[in-house]
């Protein structure tokens, strides 16, 4: 179960709402049961079930049952699709294992706002699913021009260009280390903005091969097979 407590030895979580429904309702838990928990942060926690009442409970943290898991160093950096698309990137992307979600804004996205606490609810609901106790950092939306301005010297932005590049395979052969992907809105990149982003001296133009995948497609792809090559 996630929680946003910061969890540690002795620290107690009052729990109410859905959790607790499931919890009392569902699970049945009773007092001194173990439940497991993570925040995110602080990998995951046995804790002990106390002061059950209709609508809320208690848990108290006694042992750390698994230490906070390192990710890969892998970013995905995606346009802004339409709703239930993104929630799939966002879903596919905690499972997959990715480190960072950076929505980025480009000239031909048709949404333009993201409701980060619904992607956050799929993250940690991804998480949960798979056994994911460190959860991908959801970074605030921001413009194509401003992510590339400010963009890491040690970083390589693997860029999928549907006109061309190199090969998935060969590019992260060639490029070892700390990575982003980034993806493009159903409607693409405009070409000045693909001149942009290939003048850039991290920027890695590759293919996904001969056919326009979807966005959501290409990002689940490009991230399996970085981390097929390069994940834990
Ligand atoms: N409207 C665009 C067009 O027809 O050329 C297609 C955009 S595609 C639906 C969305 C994004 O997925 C693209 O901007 C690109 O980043 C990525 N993409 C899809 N297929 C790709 C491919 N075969 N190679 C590289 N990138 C691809």
């Amino acid at each position: 179960l996630h929680v946003e407590t910061q969890l540690g030895d002795g620290v107690s979580v009052p729990v109410d709402g859905n959790p607790a429904h499931y919890l009392i309702s569902v699970m049945r838990v009773k007092p001194d049961d173990i439940v497991l928990l993570f925040d995110g942060r602080s990998g995951e926690w046995a804790a002990r079930a106390r002061d059950i009442r209709k609508r809320d409970l208690i848990l108290e943290c006694v042992s750390q049952t698994k230490a906070p898991e390192s990710v890969p160093d892998f970013w995905l950096c995606c346009a802004p699709i339409k709703k239930g698309r993104i929630d799939l990137i966002a879903e596919k992307a905690c499972e997959l294992g990715v480190a960072k979600l950076q929505p980025v804004l480009t000239r031909r996205a048709v949404v333009d706002k993201l409701n980060l606490d619904r992607l956050h609810a799929h993250l940690v609901e991804a998480a949960e699913q798979c056994g994911r106790t460190t959860l991908p950092d959801l970074a605030a939306m921001v413009k194509l021009d401003a992510l590339l301005k400010d963009w890491p010297q040690d970083r390589h932005l693997f860029f999928a260009d549907e006109t061309g590049g190199a090969p998935l395979t060969t590019a992260f052969a060639a490029h070892p280390g700390g990575a982003a992907f980034l993806i493009g809105p159903e409607g693409g990149f405009d070409p000045a903005e693909r001149e942009t982003i290939r003048a850039h001296p991290r920027a890695v133009p590759v293919s996904l091969g001969p056919r326009i995948l979807r966005a959501e497609t290409a990002a689940i792809a490009a991230t399996a097979a970085w981390m097929t090559l390069n994940g834990d």
